[in-house]
């Protein structure tokens, strides 16, 4: 289930919220720890038209400060509120139906209210968050959770154990998922998720996982504060399929970091969802490659992308690499074939295919090229350009690093490639000139952020002949390319080059699907 925490001030907007996602969601939980007090009287009406009119299940909680909520008054006031609600909405003899689950944080002795919230036939969520880290024993202190005052219950797990951690790493999400398939095996009811950008996963994968729900906080709506992680609601339940999850799921991702603002995701989860098949595509942050394949193994993952700054070190992780990665010296695609990881870069043929269709219409064009950058990406342009027969200046920032992407080349390459430092071009020198066929910006300049107002070649006057290509695609018109436009430039931007690099990668996903 996806449940939609709302955490607005008012009863007003929380309802907006609801109605903004209610086709999302299969449960709310209404932080009332959040409302003004003059809200309260208002708790009971919303919860019992959330109940009548839309058939939805609702989580009760009222959070106190030391636990990470915004409770301003004291536990009396607390308990009697708690005690209050559920006894109101069970009114009239709707026990069964009168409130879903009452949050109750663990650590404290609730007594009689919590025999009070069970004979309204009310699950209680028995609750713990660790917003420091997500610790060793996490086992351990889930099993805890289950242990509670009570001892009336019919049911074999009284509780549900709620269990909220922050992943300060790749290594506690490994830490959370080992713990949640220990919970699987145990038969226990559970809601345990990580916090923060490592820990989003754990809430995309929560049904495989084996947690009872995901909590999510609208984005769209205003008055709701998202908690470390929390995603909205419409994105999990269309952009990842959240409905789909399953034991079974096929599970796919990128690793980066950052990674969250990455297009795969949206990319090859839209692939999935036309073919109908049984996988997900996850963004996971990953600050330590070897937790991540332990992770890999855990998860069963069956292909990655790979995006800054793992590029280069995934390689020692591959049993097989292609042609391409050994000449690039990076990979930007795994897959799983037999346990063992294959490695390839789909970035070098996704730069081509575009230039290669403006080629054809320009056959007697010289096949020298000038390519601004020396990073990752650069590589694989540079090996793309050489195979298919171009001289290449490589002009850089910094020279040493050009020098050192060239030496590589050179190998490979003889004779057809040299670097040069930004700051050391003549931009009227016949030799320069005679590379600017085909001009190249591989650097990050332009791209959204503090560098999207810089020119990569700001001194260089175009002449109108040249193919520009920037390889930038957010925005999809940077400032170098916009200026090369004006100048009646052919010009490509980095669009085309990521949806190939994608489609290319979403073909070795579907075949790895069949095995
Ligand atoms: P990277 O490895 O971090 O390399 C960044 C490059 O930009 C380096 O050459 C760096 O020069 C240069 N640079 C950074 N700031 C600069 C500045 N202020 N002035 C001059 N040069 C500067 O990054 P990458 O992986 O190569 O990616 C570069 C860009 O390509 C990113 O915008 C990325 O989104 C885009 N990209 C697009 C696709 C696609 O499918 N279209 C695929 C991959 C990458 P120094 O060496 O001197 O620091």
């Amino acid at each position: 289930m996806i449940c939609l925490c709302l955490t607005a001030s008012t009863i007003e907007e929380d309802r907006a919220a609801f109605l903004a996602n209610k086709e999302f969601v299969q449960l709310v939980e209404l932080r009332v720890d959040r409302l003004k007090q003059d809200q309260f009287g208002l708790i009971v009406p919303f919860l019992a038209s959330l109940r009548d009119d839309y058939q939805m299940k609702a989580i009760l909680t009222l959070r106190l400060a030391e636990d990470g909520g915004s409770w301003a008054y004291g536990e009396d006031e607390r308990r009697q509120l708690i005690h209050r609600t559920v006894d109101q909405l069970c009114a009239g003899g709707a026990k069964a139906a009168g409130l879903a689950y009452v949050d109750l944080e663990a650590g404290k002795d609730f007594g009689e209210l919590e025999t009070f919230v069970r004979s309204c036939a009310c699950t209680i969520i028995r609750s713990r968050h660790n917003f420091a880290g997500t610790p060793a024993d996490l086992l351990e202190q889930v099993e805890a959770l289950y242990s509670t005052t009570i001892s009336d219950a019919s049911s074999q797990d009284p509780v549900i154990a709620k269990f909220a951690c922050t992943c300060r790493g790749v290594a506690d999400l490994l830490l959370l998922v080992k713990t949640t398939a220990q919970l699987r095996k145990h038969g226990r009811r559970f809601v345990v998720l990580g916090m923060g950008a490592f820990g989003v996963p754990s809430r995309i994968l929560s049904s495989k996982l084996g947690s009872l729900w995901t909590y999510t906080s609208s984005q769209q709506v205003p008055g709701q504060a998202a908690a470390p992680g929390h995603m909205d609601p419409a994105l999990l339940a269309q952009g990842f399929r959240f409905a789909q999850i399953g034991a079974a799921t096929k599970v796919f991702g990128i690793i980066g970091n950052p990674v969250m603002h990455s297009r795969s995701p949206a990319f090859h989860n839209s692939r999935f969802d036309a073919e109908q098949v049984d996988a997900v595509y996850v963004p996971f942050m990953v600050d330590d490659l070897a937790s991540f394949f332990q992770l890999a193994s855990e998860l069963a993952i069956a292909g990655l992308s790979v995006t800054i700054p793992h590029k280069e070190a995934v390689r020692a992780y591959l049993t097989v690499e292609d042609e391409l990665v050994r000449e690039i010296g990076a990979c930007n695609t795994l897959v799983s074939r037999s346990k063992s990881w294959y490695g390839t870069n789909t970035d070098a043929p996704g730069f081509f295919a575009p230039l290669a269709l403006l080629l054809e219409s320009r056959p007697g064009i010289k096949r020298k090229a000038l390519v601004l950058g020396a990073g990752g990406a650069a590589r694989a342009i540079v090996q793309s350009l050489l195979s298919h027969g171009f001289s290449v200046l490589l002009v850089n920032r910094g020279l040493e690093r050009a020098q050192v992407l060239v030496n590589d080349f050179l190998k490979w390459y003889p004779q057809m490639i040299e670097a040069r430092g930004l700051d050391d071009l003549d931009y009227h020198d016949a030799d320069f000139l005679d590379y600017c066929h085909v001009i190249v910006q591989t650097t990050s300049l332009g791209m959204q952020g503090p560098d999207s107002n810089k020119d990569a070649l700001e001194h260089y006057q175009y002449r109108g002949h040249e193919i520009v290509y920037d390889i930038v695609y957010v925005p999809e018109q940077t400032v170098f390319l916009r200026r090369a436009r004006q100048a009646a430039c052919t010009v490509i931007n980095g669009r085309p080059m990521f949806d190939e690099q994608a489609r290319l990668q979403s073909q070795l996903f579907f075949e790895a699907l069949k095995t």
